[in-house]
């Protein structure tokens, strides 16, 4: 069944020709039954026509057989007797009878009924189509039919029946003629009979061949009966008949068989059905043209034809409409294959579908991933229904903003892309501005409300890449960028790919950067005021083989986003924590330590746990250690953040707040914190020198910072101006290269011998 649905019109052949070869069979049957019919119709006519020619011969013997025993009574005495009023009467009964006549041997006429008087002179043996069968009826016993002949003066055609007449002796006296009335006698042949006027018969004569009754369409034709037929003609027949016959000739003359065959016919090639009569040496032969049976059949035949062109109408009108259907649901699957089940636009199979096509073509295009901002925080807030209204109301809207021939697809959940061939590559920016702002129109919901910006990754064939799928991941590289800040769009860039192609590398070779001992702690010395030594501020470095010197800005994010933050974590804590207990213990010098925490290692339950198990296993004093958090932080969950600084606190740690003034927190939210040292960011120092609002900025973090009695470190004191400055606003605690670079554990040994402790 699968494969008929696969192959519909394959099968529907198959049913054809199955259709087809019965409808040739069931013809070839109906020919073989019409043939029958017609040679069974043919043998029974032509018994009937040798039994009703018969009769009427016999009758006709029976008269001669009456006149010879009348001419027996009176000693064959013909003159001055009743015979001529016997054979007046017998002219009355029968009309068929034209005339009845007595000859003598030498053929001259002795008697005539008296409505025929033969004329003087008159002989049969001198005429030339009478005197072979009036010798021959002297020859024989039984009854003589002469040659049919036309005579003139009664326009009429005569066949004459002879008998010789015999004495005791044997010996011929008279010879009594009858004159038969042709068309009278013989008509029923002829007739026109509905039913069998479609056969031919005609009688000749054996042994010489001349028709007694021509075939109809010569049959009141003078000639047909003055020429025989022709002696080849004859053989022919009869060796066609003997040659599908199992019958000799000999049997079929003696039985009198009513036999059939195919032969040539007055009427073309057609099927003979013969007969023999032996007391008179005539055959008897019925014909039908092999055409006419052919028509018969075709009439026959056109009931079939039409059955069979009906019915294979009708299963071809079956199998259309199963084709129909089928291809109504072929296209109602490759809809479903190649659109997107919620918004009905297509879907990304269908790109796929695309991708050859587009591959091959060498029009320009640009690619626009574009990705909806925050929407799951939209599911979540308003529900699926809402989030799906709003997929299929931004399906509509790009919709409509695409060009007719730009493909739009939903490439993901939130994810849009379109491949636009008249999107303008100088042009992307303002593109990317009229997009953006179809997307943030109002939705047009009473009840809901609410805006949704999207970020959007571009990248242009051919300038990006040969193929869609390059092209598409340089758009995703771009969206991933652009969803960095979101409600924004990149354009993808070579500069991108490196980025990412380095990102890659740094990704796989930090996995196995702590097991390869690549990484190392350096610190960087915190001055104060009287130029002692505050404490060390511990920095991560990372020196790979292939990769060389990474900076921490590079490698922590990446570490951060890989996970593997938290275990890079520890070995910082405890690393530094462990260097800095023994450069104590050797030096005889309490140092303080400030330890740069990152966030996910900050928010980890059991970073708690990992702070006190390193400050009680390495000997640390609580009160040395500086855990530096930054503001990012506080995007997080900041009720959480105070308590794990609240937590971390009754250990005795400080907790100092870095890069302080370039993030999210305000300087009015640090009460609530429990921070001791504010870290003022090296960009202020930087600017501090020239920039009016650097300064400002500095004041404030240093009044605030005496108000709530914290600490303050300046970081990225590069000169003695900058350094001035702080002194001079009363900044106490000083970082930068102007002191010392981060140094290696060896070199911080070194940087101590020269400054004091106290
Ligand atoms: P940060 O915690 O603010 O560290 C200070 C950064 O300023 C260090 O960069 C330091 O080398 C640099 N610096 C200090 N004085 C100067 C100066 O006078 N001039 C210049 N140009 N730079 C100066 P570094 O080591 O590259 O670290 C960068 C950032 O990476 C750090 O900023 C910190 O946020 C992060 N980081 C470094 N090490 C670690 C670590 O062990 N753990 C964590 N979580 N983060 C770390
Ligand atoms: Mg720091
Ligand atoms: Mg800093």
């Amino acid at each position: 069944m699968a494969f008929l649905k696969k192959n519909i019109w394959l099968g529907f052949q198959l049913v054809a020709a199955i259709w087809l070869s019965l409808f040739l069979v069931a013809t070839y049957l109906s020919y073989n039954n019409v043939y029958g019919d017609v040679e069974n119709q043919l043998k029974s006519l032509t018994k009937t026509n040798a039994n009703s020619i018969k009769a009427v011969l016999q009758k006709y013997e029976v008269a001669l057989d009456l006149l010879s025993v009348e001419m027996a009574h009176y000693d064959y005495t013909i003159t001055n007797t009743p015979i001529t009023n016997l054979i007046d009467s017998i002219m009355t009964i029968d009309d068929s009878l034209l005339a009845i006549g007595i000859f003598d041997v030498n053929g001259a006429p002795l008697l005539s009924n008296s409505s025929t008087p033969l004329e003087e002179g008159f002989n049969l043996l001198k005429i030339s189509f009478t005197r072979a069968t009036f010798l021959h009826t002297l020859q024989v016993q039984e009854p003589v039919i002469g040659r049919t002949y036309f005579v003139q003066s009664l326009q009429k055609f005569v066949i004459p029946i002879r008998k010789a007449v015999r004495n005791e002796n044997g010996e011929v006296v008279f010879v009594l003629t009858l004159a038969l009335d042709m068309h009278k006698e013989f008509n029923f042949l002829s007739s026109n009979n509905e039913d069998i006027e479609i056969y031919d018969t005609y009688i000749f004569r054996d042994f010489d061949r001349f028709f007694m009754l021509a075939p109809v369409a010569k049959i009141y034709d003078k000639e047909s009966y003055q020429v025989p037929i022709s002696e080849k003609s004859v053989k022919q027949g009869l060796s066609a008949l003997l040659s599908q016959l199992p019958f000799t000739l000999e049997e079929i003359k003696e039985k009198e068989l009513v036999i059939t065959h195919q032969s040539q016919t007055p009427q073309g090639y057609g099927l003979v059905a013969s007969t023999y009569f032996k007391d008179y040496q005539l055959w008897l032969s019925t014909n039908v043209s092999l055409d006419t049976v052919k028509a018969i059949f075709f009439k026959k035949v056109l009931f079939l034809v039409t059955l069979f062109f009906t019915s294979l109408g009708i299963i071809f009108a079956l199998f259309k409409k199963i084709a129909d259907a089928e291809e109504k649901k072929q296209t109602a699957l490759s809809f479903q294959a190649t659109h997107d089940f919620l918004t009905n636009i297509h879907n990304r199979f269908f790109l796929k579908e695309q991708e050859s096509h587009i591959n091959q073509s060498t029009n320009p295009y640009v690619v626009f991933l574009i990705n909806l901002d925050r929407f799951k925080s939209i599911n979540e807030k308003f529900g699926h229904d809402i989030g799906d209204r709003v997929l299929c109301e931004i399906s509509t809207r790009l919709t409509n903003y695409k060009s007719p021939n730009d493909i739009l697809v939903r490439y993901g959940s939130d994810e849009f892309l379109i491949v636009s061939y008249s999107a303008a590559v100088a042009n992307l920016n303002e593109t990317c501005a009229a997009l953006s702002k179809v997307i943030k129109q109002p939705f047009p919901w009473k009840d809901i409300q609410f805006e949704i910006t999207t970020s959007v990754g571009i990248s242009s064939y051919p300038q990006d890449g040969n193929s869609l799928n390059d092209i598409i991941s340089n758009a995703d590289l771009a969206l991933h960028e652009a969803k960095k800040c979101r409600d924004s769009h990149v354009v993808y860039t070579n500069t991108l790919k490196e980025q990412l192609a380095f990102r890659l590398q740094v990704e796989q070779e930090l996995k196995t950067a702590l097991v390869n001992n690549e990484l190392y702690m350096v610190y960087q010395p915190q001055i104060k005021y009287d130029g002692q030594l505050h404490g060390v501020e511990a920095l991560i470095r990372w020196d790979n083989k292939s990769l060389g010197s990474i900076p921490p800005f590079k490698f922590i994010p990446i570490a951060e986003s890989l996970g593997i933050m938290p275990s890079l974590g520890l070995f910082i804590l405890r690393e530094s924590i462990r260097q800095i207990v023994e450069l104590c213990q050797k030096t005889h010098k309490n140092i303080n330590l400030s330890v740069n925490i990152s966030v996910s290692q900050f928010m980890q339950p059991d970073f708690y746990y990992h702070v006190k198990n390193a400050l009680s296993e390495f000997g640390f004093s609580p009160s040395h250690l500086v855990l530096e958090i930054t503001e990012s932080m506080f995007i997080e969950d900041v009720q959480k953040i105070i308590r794990v600084i609240d937590k971390l606190k009754t250990l005795g740690v400080k907790i100092s707040l870095d890069d302080f003034g370039t993030g999210y927190s305000s300087l009015s939210s640090l009460k609530e914190l429990a921070i001791d040292e504010l870290k003022i960011d090296k960009s202020f120092v930087d600017d501090i020198g020239f920039d009016e609002d650097a300064r400002s900025m500095i004041k404030g973090i240093l009044t605030i910072s005496e108000n709530l009695n914290i600490e303050t470190v300046a970081e990225g004191i590069e000169n003695i101006e900058q350094l001035a400055l702080l002194k001079a606003m009363n900044c106490s605690i000083y970082q930068g290269y102007y002191f010392s670079k981060p140094l290696k554990i060896d070199a911080l040994y070194s940087f101590l011998d020269n400054v004091q402790v106290h």
